[in-house]
């Protein structure tokens, strides 16, 4: 599987044996994906096979089947379950592939409704996530569930009741609340596995050596068609619903009301569909879920996007095995199957051992994927990986790759277990491992590995932020001899520098100023850039609260520096341990003597500011301050900016594309502000929000 067409032979092909061999591929793969619930080619491979089908059918229309998967939803379904004939047929989504994509659509259904003379009536449109899970029926009659049915080829599908109502969010009746219980109604919406209970789920049947699914969707439809609905009942299924498909004794006249009522019959609905009055509108609804895809527990593949008033929809009708009212609006795949060629190990500069995947490059949510960290041998063997797997990788909004599972289906007896080296693999010293650590460790203090990688974190972005000094440039000074300690980098000078091969004057001219430059960074800066075990840049700051100067630092006990914000025993004892060894002593009084800033005046917030008292997290990105500056204005205002979210947190200052901390903000029932309350609040112009009660 890759992210091209493997079979390299489109071009100068005889389209009408192109268009044959396409339509077998297609049906070959519908099958495996949507009656086995096992995908051997990759979505995006799938989606061009499709759309290069219908380039051709669109270009010689005398090569179109009757039976041409273009024609066709689905897949048709095997006799593991009893057939189930929908009253209204069950039809797929046309895709948009982006803004003009988008905007095509609307003049085409413009044109339709022109046609139609219903071209003054204005056209309003619903957002709502793509669930990507399965799509299902379910049929109350007299507000009570008879059926449930999965979408099949969309004439037919399989009828799943028993399945279906062992999920708790399909309500086994309708509730009053929506009015007058119709006679007979047909709902539809998705079904799927939320992400977490998908990767738990993936490696525990890795572990116990069963077949493994590719994403969430599968593994969605893979639960819900189990022929024992008690093993249907132990999957954590849920359920979006989304549109009425038939319904007798039951008028409404727009989508958006279709999801009012539904919500009042009992139906989870999506909280966060949206209604606008253009395309333009519909189009940032769009990427607003694409940008917060990452930040919500279940997998969507889109926004789809629908017209909004149902007399206008009729009009529009359906072309081949899509509506003419709705489509979808599709984002970048988020999973992706490759191979896993190599596990390598990387010695970290605290002399972690930490194994990394090395991959075949595989497109995941936008980006090329070709490593992720694996953490360690326990998360190694709990996922059972081994080299020469097919694996899945995952990568939901901004989050790192990971991977997720291997299929293990997918093998051949020739793929090979991972075991950890006993040894470095860079300085050869025995690893070691800690009885209550999971991770194996170097316990060399000299390793060649650590001492780069400590030099590396010393000029890195968050701590001495020098320029031109990344890790080639690291490495070759290292390797050289002229740096083997952190102090060393101020006693470079230029022309040892420029000496070096790939140095040119220039550039070495650079990096000399660019250490020259840090020698001004605060005191906060100079202690995370030490690289102490546990103390990071947020820790740093803390400390340097309680300890505002080297010699502050070097005098204060473990119980003074537990005084710190987010500081416990175990740092404080790292932090007393590093500063016991005399090296590190040394090395300190050596920047000391290089002119770094080793004290600073403690920021003093008034007493009586409008945050006096109160612990505040910025998490996200904010238009008007960088985070630094959010910082300081919560000082200004008598705030404590802190880093984690703990019940402690008296707010949560949540910019764009907020994530974890605002999952958590929200489940510990911390206040949280947008930045524009947040101005307001520091200005004095707003009051600070209270928690909600209980
Ligand atoms: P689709 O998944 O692209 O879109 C249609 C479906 O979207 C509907 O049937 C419905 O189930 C779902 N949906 C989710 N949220 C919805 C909402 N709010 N409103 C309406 N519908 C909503 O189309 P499809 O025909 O089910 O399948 C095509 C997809 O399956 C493609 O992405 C394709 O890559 C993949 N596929 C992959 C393989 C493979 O071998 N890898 C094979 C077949 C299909």
């Amino acid at each position: 599987m890759g992210g091209a067409d493997p079979s390299g032979d489109r071009a100068g092909a005889d389209p009408a044996a192109r268009a044959d061999e396409l339509r077998g591929r297609i049906r070959e793969a519908a099958h495996r994906y949507y009656v086995l619930d096992d995908p051997t080619v990759d979505d995006a491979v799938y989606d061009a096979w499709v759309r290069e089908l219908e380039a051709i059918e669109a270009a010689r229309p005398d090569l179109v089947t009757a039976d041409s998967p273009t024609r066709r939803v689905g897949a048709a379904v095997g006799e593991r379950f009893a057939p189930h004939d929908h009253r209204q047929p069950m039809l797929s989504l046309a895709n948009a592939r982006g803004p003009e994509e988008l905007v095509a659509w609307e003049r085409r259904l413009r044109a339709v409704l022109e046609q139609e003379r219903m071209a003054d009536v204005p056209v309003r449109f619903v957002v709502e996530p793509k669930i990507d899970g399965l799509a299902v029926s379910l049929t109350y009659a007299d507000g009570v569930l008879v059926t449930g049915a999965t979408r099949g080829d969309g004439v037919r599908g399989e009828d799943v009741t028993a399945n279906l109502r062992t999920i708790g969010a399909i309500p086994l009746a309708l509730r009053p609340g929506g009015g007058p219980v119709p006679r007979l109604v047909e709902v539809r919406g998705e079904v799927y596995l939320p992400i977490a209970a998908f990767a738990e789920f993936n490696a525990a049947r890795a572990a116990a050596g069963l077949p493994t699914f590719a994403n969430p969707r599968n593994a969605a439809a893979g639960s819900l068609r189990q022929l024992d609905p008690r093993l249907t009942a132990e999957r954590p299924l849920s359920v979006w619903i989304y549109s009425v498909g038939y319904a007798e004794g039951l008028e409404l006249t727009r989508q958006a009301e279709t999801l009012e009522w539904l919500r009042a019959a009992g139906f989870r609905v999506n909280p966060e569909t949206v209604v606008v009055d253009d395309i333009a509108a519909a189009q940032a609804a769009c990427e607003a879920w694409e940008a917060r895809r990452g930040a919500i527990d279940y997998d969507i593949d889109g926004a789809v996007v629908k017209v909004d008033d149902l007399e206008q929809q009729r009009r529009l009708g359906a072309v081949g095995r899509a509506p003419r009212w709705a489509i979808a609006y599709k984002f970048a795949p988020t999973t992706a199957t490759t191979i896993l060629r190599e596990i390598r190990v990387n010695v970290g500069r605290t002399g972690a051992l930490v194994p990394f995947a090395v991959m075949d490059p595989v497109q995941v949510g936008g980006v090329t994927v070709r490593q992720a960290t694996l953490h360690n041998q326990d998360d190694i063997a709990r996922k059972d990986l081994r080299v020469g797997d097919t694996v899945v990788v995952q990568r939901a909004g901004d989050v790192i790759p990971q991977v997720v599972a291997p299929l293990v289906q997918r093998r051949t007896g020739t793929e090979t277990p991972f075991a950890m080296p006993g040894r470095c693999p860079a300085c050869g010293t025995p690893a070691v491992r800690p009885e209550d650590e999971v991770i194996w460790r170097c316990p060399n203090r000299s390793c060649p590995a650590q001492l780069v990688q400590s030099i590396i974190h010393f000029a890195s972005r968050g701590a001495m932020d020098i320029e031109g000094l990344g890790e080639k440039t690291a490495t070759k000074l290292f390797e050289a001899g002229l740096v083997r300690d952190v102090a060393d980098v101020y006693d470079l000078d230029e022309a040892a520098v420029a000496a070096l091969e790939g140095f040119k004057d220039l550039s070495a001219r650079n990096l000399v100023a660019g250490i020259d430059a840090s020698r001004a960074r605060p005191w906060p800066r100079v202690l995370s850039a030490l690289g102490i075990r546990h103390v990071g840049e947020i820790t740093a700051q803390a400390i340097a609260l309680v300890a505002p100067s080297l010699d502050a630092l070097l005098a204060a006990s473990a119980e003074d520096l537990a005084r710190a914000e987010g500081v416990g025993p175990v740092v404080a004892e790292a932090v007393t341990e590093f500063l016991g060894a005399e090296t590190n002593r040394s090395t300190l009084e050596r920047l000391r003597a290089a002119g770094l800033e080793v004290r600073m005046d403690l920021p003093e917030g008034p007493a009586d500011g409008p945050l006096t008292g109160l612990s505040v997290v910025v998490t996200g990105a904010l238009e008007a301050m960088t985070r630094e500056e959010a910082r300081r204005a919560i000082t200004a205002a008598g705030g404590r900016p802190t880093d984690s979210v703990s019940r402690r947190t008296a707010l949560l200052v949540a910019g764009r594309e907020a994530g974890s901390k605002l999952e958590k903000a929200t489940r510990l029932g911390v206040p949280v502000l947008d930045e524009e309350t947040f101005l307001a609040v520091i200005e004095g112009r707003a009051p600070v929000p209270a928690p909600p009660p209980g």
